[in-house]
């Protein structure tokens, strides 16, 4: 059966493509000059290879000249322009390629012989040019192919088709002239004739284009005074034109290491994210392999005021062939490195028909978790040689670490586990767990931790006596997500992380203490019961402890849920009685108070059950819980004075 061909409805086709491939407008100028770009390209690799075109990289130039009465704005390059026939192949025909072809040519040529320059042409999907339409109501293309006499011009007003006519131009090259369209309600297209809108793309979109991307400017200078005028005159200003670069052509990241200064890294960082404050950290990397690519990544030195809320946007800038793809690719840093700005740049990215997304992840999932080393292995750096930056770091990002070990149910715990620093009880600053391990005595078997609410008040926490007095050291945990983030570690160099609040701390008595401890459990055994009795389900045991030196009281926790737990969980929404920590009060076996307790059980039961409720409401108190019931608990007070 004969094969029949596919018609295009091209209109229909151009409209569709115009009005939903892209989703910013202001991109058809990044196609357009990617376009002049590829066509230089194309001459120069021509020139490389037969050698008598006598052009150089030099020669080559993109200029934008705006024409505000007649609206328009025309980008003209002296690349290798197209004959008429290339004009009616390549604008003609939606979604073909002249430049692919011609790097699959180009391949094909070299096949077998060394690579004569590298190919990295822009163009390969055929429809960036259509974008003009976006904007342009008429479309007028003038171009004279390299080594022909005539030039031709292709012009269209877009769906309803175009024409091709002979034409006069100086020179090779292309010139492509867009008429804006009318400004409406929601879109004002004469911004695209505004000098600083021009500017502003070029810097942003097509900055590191290999070739100058040259305008006429207007400036203003101070005019020479006429003689015999008085020397304090005020100047009289004049305006005039001027040929200026809009791109700096070599991207930053691509010179080598060696050439660059601190400063020029800093002076980058703060032009390019707007950024007050020097970088703590710089990542200049380059990797060649599967996927080639260049990161520069820069450490904030402050926090984004915005950076702790939902309105904080990840992502690293992407840059293919010096063009900027998109502007946060949020797939290339882990929620964990959030902070981290800066930019990658790669030429192995499959694009997706309008460039602004990529096709397969897969390249790009390589980068990250590659950069995602790079990072962690860049902060250990830092936190070894320089403390006092780091200290800084930790304090601006610290969070966001935490709560990178706590998300993802542990899946980056590996990786931030030596990045995390906690207070220490001892050392009294921030210390890391390998800090901590490397100091635990001999006989310790856990990395203890207390909560509170800030260091001074976890320092006056009972469950801290005896360790603090045995000589342990206790990390202090002030954040709401820490002991999560702990949780989920579970332990670091296989130490287990114990809460001082854990009902079994590990610490070794000797078989007297053991001794000693059952039998005064066993003698108090009634009272204790009497006293658990009282106090109902508030708590699961009453119990004896050795824990406590100088406090009467303690609340210790009998499940892995603690009281820290039980209050963040508590103060989200919806969470006000879902979660309930197990409490066990803890008297201190060798505090006058059970001596009081233990009179009272033989003269009064009922003096000891008001006595086990106030010593519940203190053991909430010293905890920071709120009193179940304040009035009941300020009137057993009363009474018992009276
Ligand atoms: P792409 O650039 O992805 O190939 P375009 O629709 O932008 O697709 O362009 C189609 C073709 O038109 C290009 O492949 C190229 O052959 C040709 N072309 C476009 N602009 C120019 C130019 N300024 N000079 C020479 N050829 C050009």
């Amino acid at each position: 059966m004969a094969k029949k061909q596919f018609k295009a409805e091209s209109k229909r086709l151009l409209d569709l493509m115009i009005n939903s491939i892209y989703t910013h407008k202001e991109i058809f100028l990044r196609e357009l000059i990617s376009n002049a770009s590829d066509a230089m390209d194309k001459l120069y690799y021509k020139s490389l290879a037969s050698d008598n075109t006598g052009l150089s990289r030099e020669d080559f130039q993109i200029f934008l000249e705006v024409n505000r009465d007649a609206r328009t704005l025309t980008i003209s390059d002296n690349g290798i322009g197209m004959t008429k026939e290339e004009l009616e192949n390549n604008l003609g025909t939606i979604a073909k390629s002249g430049s692919l072809l011609f790097k699959n040519e180009q391949l094909k040529n070299e096949e077998g012989e060394q690579p004569q320059a590298d190919i990295d042409i822009i163009g390969q999907f055929g429809v960036g040019f259509y974008s003009a339409f976006m904007v342009a109501d008429k479309v007028t293309v003038v171009s004279k192919a390299f080594g022909e006499e005539q030039a031709w011009q292709w012009e269209s007003t877009g769906a309803d088709g175009y024409t091709v006519s002979q034409a006069e131009k100086d020179g090779h090259g292309t010139e492509i002239t867009l008429t804006l369209k009318s400004n409406t309600e929601d879109e004002a297209y004469d911004e695209f004739l505004s000098e600083y809108k021009i500017r502003g793309l070029i810097k942003k979109y097509s900055d590191y284009i290999r070739y100058p991307i040259r305008m006429m400017v207007e400036k203003s200078r101070p005019k020479e005074k006429p003689e015999g005028a008085p020397e304090d005159a005020a100047p009289e200003y004049e305006t005039y034109q001027e040929l200026e670069t809009l791109n700096s052509m070599v991207p930053l990241w691509k010179k080598s290491k060696s050439e660059l200064s601190e400063e020029d890294y800093n002076n980058f960082y703060k032009e390019k994210f707007y950024d007050f404050k020097d970088p703590a950290k710089v990542i200049h990397t380059s990797v060649e392999g599967v996927v080639s690519y260049t990161a520069l990544l820069f450490i904030p030195g402050v926090a984004p005021f915005n950076y702790y809320s939902k309105d904080f946007e990840k992502g690293l800038q992407l840059y293919s062939s010096g063009v900027m793809i998109m502007d946060k690719c949020a797939d290339l840093l882990p929620d964990c490195f959030s902070f981290v700005r800066g930019l990658v740049d790669s030429q192995d990215l499959s694009l997706n028909i309008s460039r602004e997304m990529l096709q397969h992840d897969r390249q790009l999932k390589a980068i990250a978790s590659r950069l995602e080393k790079k990072i962690q292995s860049e902060l250990l750096s830092m936190q070894k040689n320089d403390r006092d930056a780091y200290d800084e770091f930790f304090k601006n990002f610290g969070l966001q670490l935490k709560y990178g070990v706590y998300e993802g149910y542990g899946a980056k715990k590996d990786l931030l586990a030596d990045l995390l620093m906690f207070y220490s009880s001892t050392e009294k600053k921030p210390m890391t767990l390998s800090e901590y391990v490397g100091r635990m005595r001999p006989d310790q078997k856990c990395i203890y931790y207390a909560c509170g609410e800030n260091t001074e008040r976890i320092d006056k926490l009972p469950q801290t006596e005896l360790l603090k007095e045995k000589g342990y050291e206790i990390l202090y945990l002030t954040d709401n997500v820490d002991e999560f983030a702990l949780k989920v570690m579970h332990d670091y160099d296989e130490k287990e992380f114990k809460s001082v609040a854990d009902e079994n701390l590990e610490i070794q008595q000797t078989e007297e203490e053991k001794e000693a401890a059952e039998k005064l459990a066993e003698e108090n055994k009634e009272l204790l019961e009497l006293m658990k009795g009282a106090l109902g389900d508030k708590v699961t045991e009453v119990r004896l402890s050795h824990r406590l030196k100088s406090h009467p009281v303690c609340i210790a926790s009998g499940s892995d849920m603690s009281l820290e737990m039980e209050k963040v969980l508590s103060s989200m929404p919806g969470g006000e009685d879902s979660f309930k920590a197990e409490k066990v009060l803890e008297l201190n076996a060798s505090h006058p108070i059970l001596k009081a307790l233990q009179k009272a059980y033989a003269d009064d039961k009922e003096k000891v059950k008001a006595y086990a409720q106030l010593l519940y409401n203190q053991a909430l108190l010293i905890e920071g819980m709120p009193v179940e019931d304040p009035v009941e608990f300020s009137n057993a007070i009363c009474d018992l004075m009276v």
